[in-house]
């Protein structure tokens, strides 16, 4: 599958699409990689009285708003990779949804697809899951791996599949030929992953939404998900998407998120679309 960023005029953009940095969490070292590029509709991230707050500041800031497909890994016993891009796809053909770059980023890193041992998603949107499944056959790119993801997003976009942004299909497939082998693990509550990784309940965004901790000698890093789409949702918790799927319990994870990003040993909060994959900390 050709990748589309290849002919994209954001292709080359830092700030989105091929944003990459490496973030210490004590011992550890979490890679921070970028699949695509996501063009920020005006009114995407806001509050009634200011519904395009978001835009405006990252446009005042950068020029056009766009942000990055963000993917993370951590290496360690096992190789986890968190978040799965929108893949090789223009998203509805308009240039504003485009991905294709995690392969080679991973490639980057010395990573093959079939070295991945774990996928934990945050959440079952399709910008989150899109490098699962091959675009032409549904086939799994990632073969080895434990694909973990919350319960709750299981059932609403999976056994329901009545969700506002459904999956697409080949992922779908994908999704199920991992079931069908045994590899899908479906995570309820807090629970750890492995040492110096827990996965965090936080339902709003979506019903199983998970927020990813990486933890080592006191420090923590949150990957956040879409439970924050820009660092500005951090300072203003009442900002939100329209999309949430649960509008009140999404504020009440932003609010706990910011309250977290200002404590002692906070290395950051490090949303999946943060400009330049940057962790902030107030
Ligand atoms: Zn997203």
């Amino acid at each position: 599958m050709p990748n589309p960023l290849a002919s994209h005029r954001l292709g080359n953009d830092p700030l989105s699409a091929t944003a990459r940095r490496e973030v210490a969490v004590g011992r550890l070292t979490v890679a921070a990689v970028s699949d695509g590029v996501l063009v920020m509709s005006p009114a995407m991230v806001g509050s009634p009285e200011y519904p395009t707050g978001a835009h405006d500041e990252l446009a005042a800031r950068y020029g056009e708003a766009r942000l990055p497909l963000g993917c993370f890994v951590l290496r360690g016993e096992q190789t986890i990779l968190i978040d799965a891009g929108i893949g090789p796809v223009d998203h509805a053909g308009r240039g504003t949804l485009v991905g294709g770059n995690l392969l080679g980023q991973l490639a980057a890193l010395g990573i093959a697809p079939a070295d991945i041992d774990v996928v934990a998603l945050s959440h079952l949107h399709g910008d989150h899951v899109g490098t699962l499944g091959d675009v032409q056959t549904g086939q799994p790119v990632f073969p080895s791996a434990s694909i973990l993801v919350g319960r709750d997003d299981w059932t609403y976009f999976v056994e329901q599949d009545q969700a506002q942004m459904p999956l697409p299909r080949y992922v779908r497939q994908a999704l199920f030929e991992h079931d069908r082998r045994g590899q899908v693990r479906l995570l309820d509550g807090d629970v750890d992953i492995v040492p110096g990784l827990r996965r965090i309940a936080t339902p709003g965004h979506t019903p199983g939404h998970s927020v990813y901790l990486v933890a080592d000698e006191g420090q923590r890093l949150y990957l956040a998900g879409d439970a924050v789409h820009t660092p500005q949702q951090l300072a203003h918790p009442d900002w939100a998407v329209p999309f949430d799927v649960n509008p009140a319990e999404a504020r009440e994870v932003r609010e706990w998120l910011a309250a977290e990003a200002v404590r002692a040993g906070c290395v950051g909060v490090l949303g999946c679309h943060f400009p330049h994959l940057l962790p902030v900390s107030i």
